[in-house]
């Protein structure tokens, strides 16, 4: 049983030279998907040894103090630290000045940085997710190519422009940082199918940079890529945010129960209320839930079908 409580969840490599995939679980404390993943994962890794594997794959938990709450975050969100200008604002902060959550953000920085330090070929960082609303599977990622290369892989729906509208999550560090990576979101918080999506999306995100042989028999991709296609076939595979509802506490904002990500909504619906009376939308498209409903200032967005990616 591996300790809740100690940063890394597991770590494994051949020593054969290759890149690095860093994998994070519990960003927030309430989003234990990736973390049961994670553990699968590397108790499969360890029980299949030796293996045709090269560079090395690295599971952290995200919030530790927010996980042994359940809750998404102590005091202010890990998901919403990662600007270069927040994290230098964090650091230069006196430690007994820190907030529990920028404590971790500290703590799992020097982690990061010490991996990253590192001779690799390449970097991926994979930031685990579930949402609060039904059918939220799926790759929250910046709009650069490599990036949309990664997320195909995992067949769920590519979201653009979603990574800037949420502008200092892990996304804008990927960036900042020059690294590829995908903020994938597995589903609903407690199903158990966003186990295995998570579990899913690791093994193929592997497969994807090369890190293992999927040829080779002791790796059959087959039941990860059945799991995510079966899980996205009634969802897009590209969608583009066109709209983001802005809201405060005093706007009183209440969407009308009912609504499903991706569930497909049209210019004139009505599909909430606030203080100032009944919200109609404001484009044909589909929703997308706020990826936290009873806090922050996001009501919801709107998205477009794509046929095609756009980069
Ligand atoms: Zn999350």
């Amino acid at each position: 049983m591996v300790d809740l409580f100690t940063r890394t969840i597991g770590e494994y490599t051949t020593g054969r030279k290759g890149p690095l995939l860093f994998v994070i679980g519990g960003i927030h404390g309430n989003e234990l998907s990736g973390v049961l993943a994670l553990r699968k994962v590397f108790e499969q890794l360890k029980a299949s040894a030796p293996l045709d594997f090269c560079g090395k794959i690295v599971g952290v938990h995200g919030n530790i103090s927010a996980i042994r709450l359940r809750q998404r975050y102590v005091e202010c969100d890990l998901n919403r630290l990662w600007s270069a200008d927040e994290i230098e604002r964090v650091k230069k902060l006196p430690p007994a000045a820190r907030k529990v959550d920028e404590r971790e953000l500290i703590e799992l920085l020097a982690h990061i940085e010490t991996e990253f330090s590192k001779e690799y070929t390449d970097i991926v960082l994979l930031d685990l997710h579930t949402t609060s609303g039904p059918n939220g599977l799926f790759s929250i990622i910046s709009n650069q190519k490599p990036n949309q290369v990664l997320a195909s892989a995992l067949h769920a729906p590519v979201l653009f422009d979603l990574a800037h509208a949420l502008s200092t999550n892990t996304n804008r560090f990927m960036d900042e940082q020059g690294i590829k990576g995908i903020a994938f979101e597995a589903g609903q918080h407690d199903d158990p199918a966003s186990v295995d999506n998570q579990e899913s999306a690791i093994w193929l995100t592997l497969d994807k940079m090369g890190m293992i042989n999927s040829e080779s028999l002791a790796f059959d991709m087959d039941p990860y890529h059945r799991q995510l296609i079966t899980s996205s076939s009634q969802l897009p595979h590209f969608v583009r945010v066109i709209y983001r509802h802005a809201i405060s506490p005093e706007d009183q904002f209440h969407m009308y129960p009912g609504y499903n990500n991706f569930h497909e909504v049209y210019k004139g619906e009505p599909i909430a209320r606030d203080a100032k009376g009944e919200i109609l939308c404001p484009f044909s498209g589909l929703m997308l839930m706020p990826l936290y409903q009873s806090q922050g200032s996001d009501g919801f967005f709107i998205m477009e079908k794509l046929w095609e990616s756009p980069l």
